[in-house]
């Protein structure tokens, strides 16, 4: 089984998993990179996974399911491109041989959800979307802060060798946010030049893992002393793991 980010807009990722014969692919915002992917493979699309109703990640969806026939499944309280089926929080689905479960996980969009497979050789596949990045999180344009903290919560007790499929290349920007909140973790030090070395070479900085985000994501770690104790010098009104989370998400939508 073959895992790519196929690279789409600025910064987007379109993942495609295939076998060699048959692939699927998440939240295809633009059909010509699948196209391109599908052909010089020769691979056959048989599912469309989609995490929420932004344009960014259902903008292919039509001219995909037009042009290959392929099943589309997304988020069952959305807006989305129809004919598709909707899945919820508990369901799951089989495809190309590998079982999928479908969480919820509300606050960047309101009926958001993600992929989950325990899969792959062994090795978890999550596909979030724009709920976890890495070293950040997705902005709160619907959601409340409680039900991004409990979704974020959801995603960090899967597996830690879960690798994780965020729909952005946003890693470098995240790190140096993170850095201004934790200056003193050293395994956030030694993840940014890492990533600095990969996008140097122009390649991804994903998937992440679940250990790794733990370990290194802000918005993962709200709870821990030395992040609380950031965001209470900037808001030392926030007190309750949501108001410290809430201010947290604050900071980094005003951090340059
Ligand atoms: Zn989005
Ligand atoms: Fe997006």
């Amino acid at each position: 089984m073959t895992l790519l980010p196929l690279p789409a807009f600025d910064d987007n990722y379109i993942w495609m998993l295939h076998d060699g014969h048959q692939a699927l692919v998440v939240d295809p915002g633009d059909e010509v990179p699948v196209l391109q992917a599908l052909q010089a493979q020769h691979l056959q699309l048989k599912a469309i996974l989609v995490t929420h109703h932004h344009a960014d990640h259902v903008g292919g969806v039509d001219e995909l399911r037009a042009a290959t026939g392929a099943s589309v499944y997304g988020p069952a309280g959305e807006e989305m491109p129809e004919p598709l089926q909707r899945m919820a929080g508990g369901d799951t689905l089989q495809l190309l041989g590998l079982s999928f479960s479908v969480l919820d996980v509300p606050g960047h969009t309101a009926g958001h959800i993600a992929w989950y497979s325990s899969g792959v050789d062994g090795r978890p596949l999550l596909f979030c979307g724009d709920t976890l990045f890495s070293a950040g999180c997705g902005r709160l344009f619907e959601g409340t802060p409680a039900q991004m903290l409990a979704s974020l919560d959801q995603l960090a007790a899967l597996p830690g060798d879960t690798r994780v499929c965020c729909a952005h290349e946003y890693t470098l920007g995240n790190l140096r946010f993170a850095q201004a909140v934790e200056p003193d973790n050293v395994a956030l030090q030694q993840y940014t030049r890492q990533c600095e070395a990969l996008r140097e070479r122009q390649q991804p900085t994903l998937p992440s893992t679940v250990a790794v985000e733990r370990e290194i994501n802000p918005f993962l770690r709200s709870r821990h002393r030395a992040v609380v104790q950031a965001v209470q010098a900037r808001e030392p009104t926030a007190r309750d793991d949501v108001s410290v989370f809430a201010a947290l998400r604050e900071w980094k939508n005003q951090f340059r």
